[in-house]
């Protein structure tokens, strides 16, 4: 039995979501004539309360597109320095879009309103890159399944509306946050103008993101998705597993959380830790103490089938999802409690 919690990417289809998938209407979407994308696509726009959303293959291509709806070459977005579109999308802020980003020193890959306000360049100055968008991620995934707190979201999104900036939220695992927190999907609708969510990551599809906004900024989508390669024709088999998924997979995160938590209380009573981040949904970042090197750890427990990736630093990482078992959890606690 290999227990794989390198990530919340590695579930794959339950039965019902397989027999979802095989009983969907298909067409060619790129004449939008997929029955299935279209009803994912109408449900999850209803869902923020935005006029449009569309599917997309990755959560790469979905914020790679915001980014570009949001920007002309030459301009910057403000980010946090651990967000995601900065260090895992291969660099395509600039490659795709032409922008900069200006990178706030956050904490656990967030940061307050105050900080955008330093950070915006004044649009007169010509000299520096025109900023034009704010970007959040939500749950932070390098600063470890951190939530944002919906007021200072709240306070960005004002900022962003005086000095007429764009404003993207990164919601890769935007449910994870929904679920703990008791918060909406209407509420996070109304504080964005755009917003990607993704369906293979703890809600447990094979593929898939939709990123949503109202009409105005949507228009250019269908096409900059195209131009990414992202235009797909029978997808409605991958779109019946988002919406199995959307019915079915969101409110048992909470039993990801909980063992991740518990995960949590185990590593920091142990003998090799030094440090555990605070648990707040499925992310566990730890790090070790000098009883044991990152790649010593990490060859330890893969020697006990158990999979986990290290982060540099003597920092490693796990990852709760709904392919990790009540019985794997009992043996990871009591691998981690007798090591
Ligand atoms: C996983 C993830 C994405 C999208 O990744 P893909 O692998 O392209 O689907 C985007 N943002 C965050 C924060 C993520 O964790």
């Amino acid at each position: 039995m290999i227990i794989d919690l390198r990530s919340d990417t590695v579930t794959k289809p339950s039965p019902g979501m397989l027999d979802a998938m095989m009983r969907a209407n298909v067409g060619d979407d790129v004449y939008k004539e997929d029955e299935t994308i279209n009803a994912l696509e109408s449900k999850v726009a209803d869902m923020f309360g935005k006029s449009h959303a569309m599917f997309f293959p990755t959560g790469t291509m979905a914020n790679q597109t915001a980014l570009k709806l949001h920007t002309n070459p030459g301009d910057q977005v403000i980010c946090d320095k651990y967000a995601h579109i900065y260090n895992y999308e291969g660099g395509g802020a600039s490659f795709n879009s032409g922008i900069s980003c200006n990178l706030l020193d956050g904490s656990r890959g967030m940061f307050t309103a105050q900080q955008v306000i330093e950070a915006i360049n004044p649009p007169e100055f010509y000299h520096s890159p025109l900023t034009t968008l704010v970007e959040i991620e939500n749950t932070t995934n390098k600063g470890g399944g951190a939530c944002w707190d919906f007021q200072e979201v709240l306070k960005v999104k004002q900022v962003c509306k005086d000095h007429n900036l764009g404003f993207h939220l990164d919601g890769a695992r935007l449910w994870n946050a929904l679920v703990e927190k008791k918060e909406t999907t209407q509420q996070y609708g109304d504080a964005f103008d755009t917003i990607s969510v993704c369906l293979s990551k703890g809600l447990g599809c094979p593929i898939g993101s939709v990123l949503v906004g109202d009409e105005q900024i949507m228009k250019k989508a269908l096409r900059i998705r195209k131009i990414l390669g992202g235009g797909m024709r029978q997808g409605g088999f991958l779109a019946a597993a988002g919406l199995y998924a959307l019915d079915n997979n969101i409110e048992r995160l909470l039993e990801d959380h909980k063992k991740a938590r518990e995960l949590g209380d185990a590593l920091l009573k142990s003998s090799f830790v030094k440090k555990v981040e605070p648990v707040e949904t499925n992310i566990v970042i730890f790090e070790l103490n000098e009883k044991y090197s990152e790649n010593q750890f990490i060859e330890l427990f893969s020697a006990k089938n158990i999979k986990l990736i290290g982060m540099g630093s003597n920092k490693l990482r796990l990852v709760t999802h709904l392919d990790y078992f009540d019985n794997q959890h009992d043996r990871v606690l009591e691998i981690i409690n007798n090591l």
